[in-house]
């Protein structure tokens, strides 16, 4: 019987997440779902509209549930483009997640929240996790009230629903779905092909990254931790590295001399500028043993050696 559903499991991190829980589960335990047919499926696999809960009930009974992943969503700079319809489906998802938990003894949840709440009132070096949250994006209001909704669960209903606060996810294991730091991940995939890369950011804007390889693991972390180290009930603060486009750009110079980097910022350098630009994870590294493992150098290396790897097996 699995035991594990993740939701939107076809992005960028739910492609990483699913092997993961699998590597540690086995296969069967895990379901993997999203509401398009994905390629190269192993292993239980459903299609899930998150719009529907009915369908989520259907699959949590089918399996016997125990905990969800639910990762659906529409990211910061897709989101804008349909401010309305992203809060719809935002919120939509979330509280079909958590009823249908709710009602069919769904013991945990995983729920990301994002940088994205974060807007002008923060102090942008090291942002303390309890800010005052005054987010400039539909995406990242719908991150902020969807904290306050896991908390009300839990709080209300005793539901044990863990949340992080992810900065930009790097990993070259997937593609990124809409975001404001997609750059970062494009960047090493125009490095590899040889090409120039023209950035949608400008040169200095300094953001909060974090490895896919960590990211996993804190949420793996997280979701494994004893239920009385989750102290905060919103969503965590979570760090792993803080760059520049033109920092990134130098760490790829060093293994890449002749790579060469321009400069077009739309209106993702907007979104960006209300962001902080370093995180305070005290709390996640004192609740439950948070500690970040690559930085900027480390996370270039290991980067490129895979990418290398997987565009010489495609060839
Ligand atoms: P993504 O856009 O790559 O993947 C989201 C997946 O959800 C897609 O496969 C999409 O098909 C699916 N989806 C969309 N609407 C759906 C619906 N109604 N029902 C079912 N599936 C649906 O996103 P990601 O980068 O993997 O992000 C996963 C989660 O982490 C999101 O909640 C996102 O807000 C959060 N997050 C991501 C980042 C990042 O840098 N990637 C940073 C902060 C927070």
């Amino acid at each position: 019987m699995a035991r594990s559903l993740i939701i939107g499991a076809g992005g960028q991190l739910g492609t990483v997440l699913t092997q993961a829980l699998r590597d540690i589960h086995g296969n069967d335990q895990v379901v993997r779902s999203d509401m398009r047919e994905l390629d190269n499926i192993t292993g239980p696999f459903e299609v899930i509209d998150a719009t529907d809960a009915d369908r989520i009930a259907e699959v949590v009974k089918k399996y016997e549930i125990e905990e969800i992943y639910h990762l659906a969503a529409i990211l910061s700079a897709n989101g804008e483009k349909n401010p309305l319809g992203t809060w719809d489906i935002n919120m939509k998802t979330l509280f079909n997640v958590l009823e249908v938990s709710r009602m069919n003894g769904v013991k945990k949840i995983f729920y990301p929240s994002s940088i994205a709440v974060f807007g002008s009132e923060v102090n942008q070096q090291n942002t303390p996790q309890s800010s005052f949250l005054n987010p400039s994006t539909v995406y990242g209001i719908s991150k902020a009230a969807g904290e306050n909704w896991a908390q009300y669960y839990f709080q209300r209903y005793g539901l044990d629903v863990r949340s992080l606060r992810y900065p930009g996810v790097i990993g070259y294991q997937s593609l990124p779905g809409g975001g404001t730091t997609d750059y970062a991940v494009d960047i090493y995939h125009k490095a590899i092909e040889g090409a120039t890369f023209s950035c949608f950011l400008e040169e200095n804007t300094t953001l909060p990254m974090i490895y896919m390889e960590d990211a996993i693991r804190a949420t793996i972390e997280l979701m494994q931790a004893p239920k009385e180290n989750i102290k905060t009930r919103t969503s965590y603060n979570l760090a792993g590295m803080s760059f520049s486009p033109k920092e990134i750009a130098s760490s790829i110079q060093k293994i890449y001399p002749d790579f060469e980097i321009t400069y077009e910022p739309d209106f993702r350098q907007q979104i960006a500028a209300s962001w902080p630009q370093s995180i305070d994870d005290s709390r996640a590294k004192g609740d439950w043993g948070w500690n970040p493992k690559f930085n900027l150098e480390s996370m270039t290396e290991d980067m490129i050696k895979n990418l290398k790897l997987k565009y010489s097996k495609a060839e």
